[in-house]
């Protein structure tokens, strides 16, 4: 690792820590030349495979690790915003669902028709004219 003030590519680590929920390693590191001292933070990278369609196509997974983390954080919000201390699952469900409709129709549908389990085919098809 260069040192990122003299560009020296010796640095000695002096302290190493992990994140809370142990996903991001800190390490503190010291430059053998200048004595600067700055961090870095290593995290894994997280490679989706491709996506073989029934064609035979291969394309790309979709939907990004930001675009979950954020569904999942605006569910959190909305949960921590109730100010209350317990919650029924119906509504952590409709939340759920209400992120899927944003970020893929089809997996909205098919969270939607299992959890709501539809009486009737009138009910699904008002679900999917909504979208
Ligand atoms: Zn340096």
């Amino acid at each position: 690792m260069r040192c990122p003030y003299c560009s020296h590519d010796e640095t000695q680590v002096a302290e190493t820590r992990e994140s809370d929920e142990g996903d991001v390693v800190r390490r503190r590191r010291r430059c053998l030349k200048c004595d600067k001292r700055f961090t870095t933070y290593e995290r894994a990278e997280m490679a989706f495979p491709s996506v073989v369609k029934k064609s035979g196509a291969r394309v790309d997974f979709e939907v990004s690790i930001e675009q979950i983390d954020a569904a999942i954080e605006r569910i959190q919000d909305k949960l921590i915003g109730t100010g209350l201390r317990e919650v029924p699952s119906t509504r952590v469900g409709e939340l759920v669902m209400r992120e899927l409709k944003r970020l893929d129709k089809v997996a909205y549908v098919r969270f939607a028709s299992v959890y709501r389990s539809f009486e009737d085919v009138d009910e699904f098809s008002r679900l999917i004219k909504d979208i």
